[in-house]
């Protein structure tokens, strides 16, 4: 496989970072600095070969990539078509985040930043942030909900452990929106030797921008590999969506190819009716949050509305302006899978093919189970974003087995 570099997509933003009416940078004025330097210094660099021939070799031999593209028989013979899985379960720290804080590390190495701090809800994106700050040397800090440090104890430690600080943040609901929060804050006041790791394709422009391309390489690669292996293209492309960069990397590659349909799969929580759920597109209204204008869980007076879901990497009120944007347009497809659907999900993907998914991941599993019949002799394509090995401890309160 060649290696890969990012080229323009026809769904780039404008100059100032606009998806058709998303996106954007709404930022307090101090904070403009510090993101026209990120988006002067990303221009440079983004279609760079030394740049990429850097990231591409810690991908190579840190990573673990290419991930494997896995023809899941058992789940292929059961549903009557072809299931393959992108496996970002195996990348190194257990998810697809640590292909983002790769490329957003060595980008403020460039820019001469020897801090890096990052917002977290559950704790995965810190883990990739506290994993990269200790390779490549830099000074890390950690912000996170009071909540959520008390409900992930495990990657609170892991974080620490490699090396990070980990600020327990106590304003609001003391969860992912208000860490983010936080880490803005702090960003504003640091920005001179500080570079903000962002986790997910949202916040100010360029953030959506850069992370969907260093997520791009999931669908490069699962292109490649359904093409070389079975000179096909896939009738369906599925991923789950907390901010949506797994998403984004999974579509980028296949948005563009008209016999290709994305679906993308949002926390329907306890059910879209009883309010507590997790689905942006799917009952939010547009609105602005953490610097960007996009879908939004709010209510009429524009009171930010908290997420729920079983799976914390799906618990943002928000969702990344792409995303925002691909649905008005009609070109990706939008829907929700419940709580109790992805648990379902959970146990049917460990005992059909020994692959525990993180629960994000068995949210799209969980679509795929849906479709049922719809799926006969086509070809599926699901992104399988994590594993499930985080998620242990609160499977064995939910399962009875
Ligand atoms: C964080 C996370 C997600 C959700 O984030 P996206 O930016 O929407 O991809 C999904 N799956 C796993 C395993 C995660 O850790």
């Amino acid at each position: 496989m060649k290696p890969y570099i990012p080229t323009p997509f026809d769904f780039d933003p404008d100059e100032r970072g606009h998806f058709g009416k998303f996106g954007g940078r709404f930022v307090p004025e101090t904070l403009m600095p510090a993101l026209l330097e990120l988006d002067a210094v990303y221009r440079t660099y983004r279609f760079d070969p030394q740049f990429w021939s850097e990231i591409n070799a810690l991908f190579d031999t840190y990573v673990g990539r290419p991930s494997p593209l896995y023809l899941a028989e058992n789940l292929s013979k059961e549903l009557g078509g072809s299931v393959f899985l992108k496996r970002e379960d195996l990348n190194h720290t257990g998810a697809h985040k640590i292909n983002n804080t790769i490329a957003q590390g060595l980008l403020a190495k460039r820019m001469g930043k020897t801090k890096i701090i990052a917002e977290t809800g559950a704790g995965q994106h810190g883990v990739a942030t506290a994993t990269i700050a200790a390779l490549m040397g830099l000074e890390c800090e950690i912000f996170m909900g009071a909540k959520d440090v008390a409900r992930q104890e495990l990657n609170v430690f892991r974080m620490k452990l490699l090396g990070a600080k980990v600020h327990p943040v106590t304003s609001g609901s003391q969860t992912l929106k208000d860490a983010m929060n936080e880490a803005i804050r702090h960003w504003v006041t640091h920005a001179r030797d500080t570079y903000y790791v962002i986790g997910t394709a949202a916040g100010p422009h360029p953030y959506p921008l850069m992370v969907r391309d260093f997520q791009a390489i999931i669908s490069y690669e699962a292109k490649a590999q359904l093409l070389e292996r079975h000179g096909k293209l896939p009738d369906y492309v599925l991923a789950c969506i907390g901010g949506g960069s797994n998403a984004l990397g999974m579509f980028a590659h296949f948005i563009n190819e008209e016999s290709v349909q994305c679906i993308g799969i949002e926390a329907g929580g306890r059910g879209l009716a009883t309010g507590q759920h997790g689905a942006s597109l799917a009952l939010g209204r547009p609105g602005i949050l953490h610097g960007q204008m996009s879908y939004l869980l709010q209510s009429d007076e524009g009171q930010i509305h908290e997420a729920h879901s079983i799976s914390a990497g799906l618990d943002y009120p928000g969702i990344g302006p792409e995303h925002s944007f691909l649905m008005e347009q009609g070109k990706v497809v939008y829907d929700s899978v419940t709580d109790a659907e992805a648990m379902d999900a959970f146990v049917w993907l460990s005992r059909r093919e020994g692959i525990v998914p993180a629960f994000e991941s068995a949210h799209a599993i969980g679509y795929l189970k849906k479709m049922g019949d719809s799926i006969r002799d086509k070809t599926v394509i699901v992104s399988l974003s994590g594993r499930g090995d985080k998620d242990m401890i609160q499977a064995m309160q939910l399962l009875n087995l």
